[in-house]
């Protein structure tokens, strides 16, 4: 059968999408040919030797290292997910509960071929639920019955915005969204962010390299955004940054035995955790 007749009819297999290309970056099985194009053509940009996979999985190591740290430290039981990506290893909900067994979990994206399988795979878990929403249409995802009925609001809440942001242009304000997210939730929630970094000219062979990548998102998904440092931290607002504040993913609190790998761009993929007072 081809890709087309095993997609849903409402997936465009030929056109790439965020979520297939992070999921073939992954080494995940849900993408399709144009996915894995730009995966390609992002590996032909790079030095050679480059691993595809270095900076989605230390992003995906920063997601449970936040997730644990708002159970366990923080106290934190409910997590809006926006911007969730298809079901991958260690996904929020099983992180979250492995902590606390009363976790809940609202997964957000607006590709709908992350609800097509997180349905299939979050049916049986009811702690946990999925909807289709923009992020740059914020008070839709607060004001959304399925939120409103799965998320108490009295209690803090772990916005978690991974890897989104940078799929945002400046136009469409990234940092106004975010305030307008964390207006919704109560004092004592927590906004975690990742976000792609130019680390300008203290790292300039760096800086290159997320020149080159930037240009590949933005032809291939339209928008792919290295932003500087303090514009990153800037998206926390006033909230009261956790230590170590806005840092490399991997020197995010390192487990205990993490061993830190300085791979060829790892200053260009931040991380951070703030508390709202
Ligand atoms: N958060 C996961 C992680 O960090 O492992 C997945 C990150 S993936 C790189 C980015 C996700 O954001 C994709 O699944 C994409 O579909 C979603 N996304 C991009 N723009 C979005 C938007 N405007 N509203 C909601 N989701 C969006």
């Amino acid at each position: 059968m081809t890709e087309r007749e095993t997609a849903p009819p409402e997936i465009n297999t030929g056109v790439p999408s965020v979520a297939r290309v992070y999921d073939h970056f992954l080494g995940g099985k849900d993408n399709f040919a144009a996915d894995r194009e730009v995966v390609d053509e992002v590996i032909r940009a790079m030095p050679p030797g480059w691993r595809p996979s270095t900076s989605a999985l230390d992003n995906r190591a920063f997601l449970r290292r936040a997730v644990r740290y708002l159970v366990r430290v923080a106290g934190v039981r409910q997590f809006l997910d926006i911007g969730s990506g298809l079901p991958t290893q260690g996904n929020v909900h099983q992180v979250a509960q492995a902590a606390h067994p009363d976790c809940r979990v609202v997964y957000v994206d607006n590709d709908p071929i992350v609800l097509v399988h997180a349905r299939a795979l979050l049916a049986r878990d009811p702690g946990t639920t999925v909807i289709t929403a923009d992020i740059r249409r914020p008070t839709e995802i607060l004001d959304n019955p399925v939120v409103r009925d799965f998320i108490d609001f009295q209690q803090p809440v772990g916005l978690l915005l991974v890897g989104i942001l940078h799929h945002i242009h400046d136009h469409e304000d990234p940092g106004g969204i975010a305030r307008r997210l964390v207006a919704g939730v109560p004092p004592g929630s927590y906004l975690a962010i990742s976000h792609f970094r130019d680390p300008g000219p203290e790292h300039p062979e760096e800086s290159e390299l997320a020149a080159r990548r930037e240009q590949i998102f933005t032809e291939r998904l339209g928008v792919g955004r290295w932003r500087t440092q303090e514009e990153i931290v800037s998206f926390f607002g006033d909230l009261e940054l956790v230590e170590p504040g806005v840092v490399p993913l991997q020197e995010w609190r390192p487990d205990p035995g993490d061993l830190i790998e300085k791979h060829e761009i790892y200053h260009t993929f931040v991380g951070g955790v703030g508390r709202k007072r």
